[in-house]
């Protein structure tokens, strides 16, 4: 089981420092996101793209919505800067998103080359930024981006315990609702 690093790589405490609060500030747009997905029936997630200093673009999940297993805020998030700055390279940008990324958008992350990302509730059960495996910073692929864990994590985490416990059905109606599968993520 990979190990979880919060921060990775090791940045110098003064840089760290000067971007805790502007990490939080992002991080609460993200969440703003989050929870209007999560006002739509989608499970809440939200992500920024953030270049400069400035918000490129902000997106939610919308799997339900859009009935798309892919659509996840990150991937839209990266589909949607890509087009803002007309290159599907996003080097200089970071991506803010309320849940560890899934190994999909980790992948995509990468493809992406993004710079940074940094998210804020840990996913026990499909996290790939060190949770369930580690795609963002694995050794044999050749663009690692730097990641921050944890920032605003209770906060995001309370969010989608909320969404679920709001949802929860007795169990003698969840196999005539679901058709007996699982409450999608
Ligand atoms: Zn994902």
């Amino acid at each position: 089981m990979p190990r979880r690093f919060p921060l990775w790589p090791p940045v110098p405490d003064a840089v760290a420092g000067g971007r805790a609060a502007a990490d939080v500030r992002w991080m609460r747009r993200a969440l703003e996101e989050a929870r209007a997905a999560g006002d739509a029936g989608d499970v809440p997630v939200g992500a920024i793209v953030v270049h400069d200093g400035r918000e490129i673009v902000a997106a939610r999940n919308r799997m339900v919505q859009d009935h798309d297993a892919t659509a996840h805020a990150e991937m839209l998030a990266i589909r949607g800067a890509a087009v803002a700055g007309g290159d599907a390279r996003l080097g200089g940008c970071t991506l803010y998103v309320t849940l560890e990324p899934c190994a999909m958008c980790a992948g995509a992350i990468v493809l992406a080359r993004l710079d940074r990302v940094v998210f804020a509730a840990w996913d026990d059960k499909a996290g790939f930024a060190g949770s369930v495996g580690d795609v963002l910073r694995h050794p044999r692929l050749n663009h690692r981006p730097e990641v921050q864990g944890g920032v605003l994590e209770e906060e995001a985490a309370e969010l989608l315990r909320a969404f679920f416990r709001d949802r929860r059905v007795p169990a003698t109606e969840v196999g005539a609702l679901s058709g007996g599968t699982d409450v999608p993520r």
